[in-house]
C-alpha cells in the first residue's frame, strides 16, 4: 500500500511575508490532520527558512523546487542540495519541464542532480512528460519511458522504491487542460511497469508516481481513485490553501 503524496509546487511566486501567510492557512486547516497523506509544499529558495518556520513540527514538510548537481562551488545564483537540507528540505523537485524547456535541463543533467540530491539525504521528486507534439505524434511512451531511464537507470533498486515520480504531460501544466484519468493512468502504468523491468517488483510497488498538470479540487478525486496514481504534483492550485488542502483531502485514504 503506497502512502498518497501530496506536493505543491509554488514556481516563482510569493514573497516571505506571502509564503509565511499561505503555509499558515495550509497549516491551520490540516491541523485535524492529513488523514494520512503525506503533504509537502516547495516555496521558493528565498522563502524557505519562513516557511520551514511556519511547518516546524506541523507535520506537512519542505520540498525546494531545484539544486545544483556539485555540493558546493563557484557556481554563480546556484542552489546546492545540502544547503536545502540545511533549511530543512526533504524533498526536491528535480527535471520539472519548465526547468527542461526554459533552462536547457537535459536527462542527463537530471541525473546528476539526483545523485547529489541522494547524496545530501533529499528525496527527489523526478518529473517526466511530454509535449502536445510528442503526444499527437505517438511518442508518449517513448519520450516519457525514456525520461525515467535516463534519470533512473543503474541507481540501486532499494533506492528507487523510496523515489518519487511525478508524470507531469507538458501540455497540461498550467493549462487548464488535465489529462483525463484513463489517459493518466495509462501513462503511469506503463512508468511502473519500466520501473519493474529495470529494477524488479518491489520497487515498481512501491515508487510513488504523482499525476501533474492541472489538477484541481473538481478534477483530483477521480484522478487519484487511479490503481497507479499515488498523488499529485499541483501548481496553480497549491497557491489558494483552501484549493490545496481539498486536494488532499481528495487524497485521504482514511
Ligand atoms: C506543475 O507545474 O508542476 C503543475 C502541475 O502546474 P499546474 O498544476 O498549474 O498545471
Amino acid at each position: 500500500m503506497r502512502t498518497p503524496f501530496v506536493c505543491g509546487n509554488w514556481k516563482m511566486h510569493k514573497t516571505t511575508g506571502e509564503a509565511r501567510a499561505l503555509a499558515r492557512e495550509i497549516v491551520n486547516s490540516l491541523r485535524g490532520g492529513a488523514g494520512g497523506v503525506d503533504v509537502v509544499v516547495c516555496p521558493p529558495f528565498t522563502a524557505l527558512a519562513a516557511v520551514g518556520e511556519v511547518l516546524g513540527g506541523s507535520g506537512v514538510r519542505m520540498g525546494a523546487q531545484n539544486a545544483h548537481s556539485a555540493p558546493s562551488g563557484a557556481y554563480t545564483g546556484e542552489v546546492s542540495a545540502p544547503m536545502l537540507v540545511d533549511l530543512g528540505c526533504d524533498f526536491v523537485i528535480l527535471g520539472h519541464s519548465e526547468r527542461r524547456q526554459l533552462f536547457g535541463e537535459t536527462d542527463s543533467g537530471v541525473r546528476e542532480k539526483l545523485e547529489s540530491a541522494r547524496g545530501a539525504g533529499l528525496v527527489p521528486i523526478v518529473c517526466v512528460g511530454e509535449t502536445l507534439e510528442e503526444r499527437e505524434s505517438g511518442r508518449t511512451a517513448e519520450v516519457v519511458l525514456g525520461q525515467v531511464r535516463g534519470a533512473l537507470e543503474g541507481l540501486p533498486a532499494p533506492e528507487v522504491g523510496r523515489l518519487i515520480l511525478a508524470y507531469e504531460p507538458v501540455w497540461a501544466i498550467g493549462t487548464g487542460k488535465t489529462a483525463t484519468p484513463e489517459e493518466a493512468q495509462e501513462v503511469h502504468a506503463r512508468i511502473r511497469a519500466e520501473v519493474e523491468t529495470l529494477f524488479g517488483e518491489e520497487p515498481a510497488g512501491s515508487v510513488r508516481i504523482l499525476y501533474g498538470g492541472s489538477m484541481k479540487p473538481d478534477n483530483a478525486a477521480d484522478l487519484l481513485s487511479r490503481q497507479d496514481i499515488d498523488g499529485g504534483l499541483i501548481g496553480g492550485a497549491a497557491l489558494r490553501a483552501s484549493d490545496f488542502t481539498t486536494i488532499v483531502g481528495a487524497a485521504c485514504t482514511e
